[in-house]
């Protein structure tokens, strides 16, 4: 049995892990992917990596202040930009200044890896099941073999999205946890990579981040390789429209989400988007909350302590999931701490 079972290796639950660990905890984190990060995410493809989630980490507040210093004491950080250009139509960009960016060599992906070191993450674990029994928390996970394996701990923190935390808690009965993880919704979008040979009307672009306030298609364009420096192939994510990612996010046919995608980029901005080397498509189906609950975390302590976290308790950002994973880590502390100085309770 472990002291305290974390559900999902993304940046709150990373966080919150390793201030519990810190604080003396025996913690060990069950995530469902093959990687840690959740959305913090870089995929490997076509001999270079590409972000296909956050796309960079700016300093928002005390907590990404923090990790950017850390990681700059670490390994190499660097500002990408602080520039956005709005697509205005007819050729005309406007630029506009935005927080710094910045962005790392090996992707975004390498920041979740930071914040792992030395902590207990057991991949390809999905949790199917909560359950309380024997006076702890049971835990049922399917592994990537569709093999079960049952969890046991005395406390629990699920770091997940709150649309997917429903189905986990709603057996348990709990209304204070429930009903609050009902009341958020989150946007989905789609995330279209592509690469393409350089030329120099790809290399004369000025922008790093373009955005098309006036499509209800792509959001936002993303000169990837434009982080890297690894010269070999042009790449962009194109982040679709949260309308757009609504309409079809149930849809099989990726072919055409990223060729709608592709053809809005070629009409707006009269560049060859539409004949990419290679593409590929990622559907986030919870990619950033529409509201918040303006709390660090939902947690109740009967009948054993049980948190819920992430970037939805507080906002939609990733200086809201570290603040969500810290304030989670600290109300469970001090409550095993109190547990510990009350043995009746
Ligand atoms: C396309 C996109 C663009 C973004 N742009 C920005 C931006 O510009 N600026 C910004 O600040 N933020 C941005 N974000 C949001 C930011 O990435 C998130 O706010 C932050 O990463 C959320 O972290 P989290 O730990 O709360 O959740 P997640 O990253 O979602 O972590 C949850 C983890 O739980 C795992 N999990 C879920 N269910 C289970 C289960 N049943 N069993 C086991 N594991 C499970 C998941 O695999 C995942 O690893 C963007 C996100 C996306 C997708």
């Amino acid at each position: 049995m472990e002291n305290i079972l974390v559900i999902g290796a993304g940046l709150a639950g990373l966080t919150c892990a390793k201030s519990l660990q810190k604080a003396g905890h025996s913690v060990l984190i069950l995530e469902k992917s093959r990687g840690v990060g959740g959305r913090v995410a870089t995929k490997r493809l076509y001999n270079t990596c590409v972000d296909q989630g956050l796309p960079a980490l700016e300093p928002q507040g005390q907590c990404t202040d923090q990790l950017l210093a850390d990681l700059m004491a670490a390994r190499s950080v660097q500002l990408w930009t602080e520039t956005t250009h709005q697509w205005q139509g007819n050729h005309s960009l406007l630029p506009l200044s935005m927080g710094k960016q910045y962005s790392l060599p090996d992707g975004v992906n390498a920041i979740a890896k930071y914040l792992a070191q030395d902590l207990n993450i057991l991949r390809q674990q999905r949790v199917e099941q909560i359950h309380y029994r024997d006076n702890s928390w049971e835990i049922t996970c399917q592994m990537a073999e569709g093999e079960l394996t049952v969890y046991s701990s005395q406390a629990l923190v699920l770091a997940i999205p709150a649309p997917q935390a429903i189905p986990l808690v709603a057996p348990l009965k709990l209304p204070s946890i429930l009903t609050p993880l009902e009341s958020i919704e989150f946007d989905p979008t789609f995330s279209v990579m592509v690469g393409y040979t350089p030329t120099p009307q790809w290399e004369a672009l000025p922008w790093q981040i373009l955005t098309l306030p006036e499509s209800s298609t792509v959001q936002k364009i993303f000169y990837d390789s434009r982080k890297r420096n690894h010269g070999e192939q042009v790449v962009f994510v194109l982040h679709s429209h949260p309308d757009f990612a609504r309409h079809s996010l149930d849809s099989d046919d990726m072919e055409t989400v990223a060729r709608t995608l592709l053809e809005t980029a070629r009409e707006r901005l009269d560049l060859p988007f539409d004949q990419p080397q290679w593409q590929q498509v990622h559907r986030w189906r919870y990619a950033r909350p529409c509201n918040n609950l303006g709390l660090t975390c939902l947690s109740t302590a009967d009948p054993l302590p049980l948190i819920c976290c992430g970037d939805w308790c507080l906002g939609n950002s990733a200086e809201a999931a570290l603040l969500s994973g810290n304030g989670a880590a600290q109300w469970l502390n001090a409550q095993l701490i109190h547990s510990q100085e009350s043995p009746s309770l």
